[in-house]
């Protein structure tokens, strides 16, 4: 099930990248930038209305009500995602391996590799598995490399059936105390620390990225700890540091003060000089 696939991407892993955002998170982050892509659509037909192209229809499918987006006719009005009541989207479609097969063959004399997103990308582990084993098999596509980026939630045993396929995973770590992880995401971060660990180990770590929102993210609280933990990753990996910002967030958030150029640099700075090392600061600011 996807939400969005961007043909090109720079920034979403080492060159250029293919990229497939997977709809559906098990995090509730109230900074999330697009949280349409949280819930699952379950097919009411309320945002039917709404949409001033009628690019949405409601059809039976197996005795189930579901709702059918079509492409073609959608302006990305957007008027439906303000009207569902589970802040969904009926903008997604499902592809089958063959159907993305056949989609990265159009581009690949342009990519560097393909990056599966989010959502959390792992709650659909069989399909990723499944389409990075056909990538790897493929001798037109093999040389791609195949990266994940998560939100590092998947249990070990997942991690340990993705590794060997995988070519690197970036890691969001959104806090590094428990409660104030739980109550930016609804989750606390074990299985996030413990992905780091086992990734690093594996050689399989690309990049940890750490989200900064001033007073709620304890980066800045949690420094020597934070920076401790950070140090002892393989020189290799990159610290990517985001800088909050309210484009796309919805509730709460966005009474949170936004993190500025000065404050993520000055952040970047304390980091290093407890020994972080390879620290990259965001390429915007919007
Ligand atoms: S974004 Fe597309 S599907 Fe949604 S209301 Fe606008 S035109 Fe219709
Ligand atoms: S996107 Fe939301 S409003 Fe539209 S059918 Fe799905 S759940 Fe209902």
């Amino acid at each position: 099930m996807v939400n969005q696939i961007i043909p090109f991407s720079c920034v979403d892993g080492p060159g250029s990248r293919f990229v497939v955002f997977m709809q559906g998170c098990n995090y509730r982050c109230k900074s999330c930038h697009n949280p349409h892509t949280i819930d699952l659509c379950d097919s009411c037909g309320d945002c039917l209305p709404s949409c001033p192209t009628q690019a949405l229809s409601l059809i039976t499918s197996n005795n189930k009500p579901q709702v059918i987006w079509n492409e073609a006719l959608c302006t990305q009005c957007d008027l439906c995602l303000t009207v569902c009541p589970k802040q969904s989207t009926p903008k997604t479609q499902r592809y089958s391996v063959e159907q993305l097969l056949t989609l990265i063959r159009q581009q690949v004399h342009f990519l560097n590799g393909i990056t599966i997103s989010g959502g959390e990308a792992t709650l659909q582990l069989p399909f990723i598995i499944a389409l990075f084993n056909a990538i790897k098999a493929d001798k037109d596509l093999a040389h791609l490399s195949c990266m994940l980026d998560s939100n590092g939630s998947l249990s070990t045993g997942g991690w340990q059936q993705l590794l060997p396929i995988i070519d690197g995973a970036m890691i969001d770590l959104k806090s590094w105390q428990q409660d104030t992880h739980r109550y930016i995401t609804g989750r606390g971060n074990h299985r996030v620390i413990n992905a780091i660990a086992l990734l690093a180990s594996e050689g399989k770590l690309y990049e940890v990225r750490l989200l900064h929102i001033p007073g709620i993210s304890d980066f800045d609280t949690e420094l020597t700890a934070v920076a401790s933990h950070l140090k002892k990753l393989p020189v290799n990996v990159r610290v990517k540091l985001n800088a909050f910002q309210h484009h796309g967030v919805t509730g709460t958030a966005l009474s949170w003060s936004t993190s500025s150029e000065t404050q993520t640099k000055q952040l970047a700075a304390q980091l290093s000089q407890r020994g972080v090392r390879n620290i990259v600061l965001p390429s915007s600011y919007l």
